[in-house]
């Protein structure tokens, strides 16, 4: 009788340890499995980053690459003072490079951009020029008063 209670007690005994340790498993699993979370949270994170990060070198490669051409292309050009007193860069002789002559806007030049001067037409001695990209918008040369011819 009190053989079998022991062995009894021995069973349920055993069998509590066998769910203390399927508990510990569990509890280390668990643990296992928030550490992997955690991992791949990171991993992810870092991918992101990475991603960002080349995404920002290529930005600045074009930058640079667009600030080089722009360097090159600068020299093409010469600053000139037109009447009254209007600068504008106009491309120099022997810089054409099969292009036809033509000036750019000084203040644009002067922020890194190449913009085309238009020249919108000539009248009474003066010449209207426009910049598309800043707006810039003179007329220069001197004007002509309309004379009346006496009859
Ligand atoms: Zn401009």
């Amino acid at each position: 009788m009190v053989v079998a209670e022991t062995i009894a007690g021995v069973g349920a005994f055993k069998t509590m340890f066998d769910m203390a340790k399927a508990l510990k498993e569990m509890d280390a699993a668990n643990t296992r499995n928030m550490a992997v979370m955690d991992l791949q949270d990171r991993i992810l994170a870092a991918q992101a980053a990475y991603s960002t990060l080349t995404h920002r070198i290529s930005e600045l490669e074009a930058q640079v690459k667009s600030f080089e051409t722009w360097e090159a292309e600068k020299k093409r050009y010469e600053l000139r003072k037109f009447p009254p007193g209007i600068l504008i860069y106009r491309l120099k002789p022997g810089m054409e490079n099969g292009e036809p002559p033509h000036e750019i806007c000084a203040d644009c030049y002067q922020k890194g951009t190449k913009s085309l001067l238009h020249n919108l037409g000539e009248s009474e001695g003066l010449t209207y020029w426009k910049c598309h990209t800043c707006g810039f918008d003179k007329s220069t040369g001197h004007y002509l008063a309309v004379t009346c011819r006496p009859e």
